[in-house]
């Protein structure tokens, strides 16, 4: 297949995860939905298809019965899908304890969409003691038996350790791929947003086949012109409207900070005991990351020097509304960049936005400054 080829099955995917959670189904497969940092390589080694759900665009109007309106449009799209039957066939929904609005989304899950049981994954604060990772492994190991319990076979280290390597794998060329990407600026901002969304809706063995055949196809083209070059930090950046002004604009986002982007891929698994030890050092080992815990806030400069190492002129900040962590970090990263001479740009983005005309202006001015 050609570089366009692969990459409109990349699109197919990622715009229509119900379909590729449908195939599944009727191949006889379970299905467990994650989101954020949830052990989807413990569902992998019990034989179900770990599913993303991380909300969509839509109008949200059920789910308004179980939430404030000031609860950020993640958590209520994805309970409004949940609720019209979009997730219907899947066995249970891991929801991590990660922020207030995903403890909150998993109690109310359970009444507002009783079809598919609620599994929390309480993680600890403190994740870097032993006492963390003891923590985080009784955790998992809740995980394992509600799943059982709901009829998937039994777990076994052995093939939680074969998942590993299918993870592994997948880490290895998701990095690949996203700094070969950066260097094809013919590759939309919507293309690459694909490759990324896609992995949450497919088998991880099944993404990093196609990833590679991407990276093979990617190596035998020519790089396009040149374009302005930025980084996206946020928790999703898959609104079709914002890609768009930004391809429409001449930027190219050539690295990210984005939670459902790279920061699923930042860390890997140490060798341990057991291959569920290891899952449990993955966590423990993660990084620069608006929900987990960091006294220091690396993040901040985590992001500067990103952008400095691949050359981004500026920083795109896309700010969920009502996502209390984000917005606690946004100060400190515009202070920071802007300190090394990047520029900044906050946009707020929902899952519910209609109109991007203001989005538009922003980023036109934004453009205008990295041009300047
Ligand atoms: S967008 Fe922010 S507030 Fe909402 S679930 Fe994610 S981290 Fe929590």
């Amino acid at each position: 297949m050609s570089v366009k080829e692969i990459l409109g099955r990349f699109h197919e995917i990622a715009a229509d995860p119900k379909a590729m959670k449908d195939k599944y189904l009727s191949e006889g497969r379970e299905i467990v939905l994650v989101n954020y940092y949830t052990p989807e390589e413990i569902v992998h080694s019990m034989g179900a298809v770990p599913m993303g759900a991380w909300g969509a665009d839509v109008k949200i109007n059920e789910a308004k019965k179980y939430f404030p309106t000031f609860i950020c449009s993640i958590v209520q799209s994805a309970v409004e899908l949940g609720m019209k039957g979009e997730y219907a066939g899947a066995k249970a929904f891991i929801i991590p304890s990660l922020c207030d609005s995903l403890k909150v989304m998993g109690q109310n899950w359970k009444v507002a969409v009783p079809s598919i049981k609620f599994i929390p994954m309480t993680y600890p604060q403190n994740r870097k003691p032993e006492y963390g990772a003891q923590f985080t492994k009784a955790g998992y190991e809740r995980v394992i038996s509600e799943l059982e319990e709901l009829g998937l076979p039994r777990f076994s280290d052995e093939k939680l350790k074969a998942s590993l390597s299918v993870y592994e794998e997948h880490n290895r060329v998701m990095n690949e791929v996203s700094e070969l990407m950066a260097s094809h600026p013919e590759i939309s901002n919507q293309e690459r947003s694909d490759v990324f969304k896609s992995a949450f809706f497919m088998l991880k063995e099944e993404h990093t086949a196609l990833v590679k055949e991407l990276i093979n196809a990617l190596k035998e083209q020519k790089p396009g012109t040149d374009k302005l070059k930025i980084m996206t930090s946020g928790i999703i950046c898959d609104a079709p409207d914002i890609l768009k002004i930004l391809d429409e604009n001449g930027l190219q986002i050539v690295c990210d900070d984005v939670c459902t982007e790279t920061r699923q891929y930042r860390a890997s698994y140490k060798e341990k005991a057991t291959a569920l030890d290891s899952l449990v050092s993955k966590f423990c080992d993660m990084d620069q990351d608006t929900l987990l815990y960091d006294a220091d806030k690396t993040r901040i400069d985590y992001i500067v020097e990103k952008a400095k190492k691949t050359g981004a002129k500026g920083v795109l900040l896309l700010l969920t509304k009502f996502c209390d962590p984000e917005e606690f970090d946004a100060p400190m990263i515009r202070k920071a960049c802007e300190k090394a001479g990047l520029s900044v740009n906050i946009i707020e983005i929902d899952r519910q936005m209609v109109n991007y005309e203001q989005a538009r202006t922003s980023i036109e001015t934004f453009r205008d400054l990295l041009n300047g």
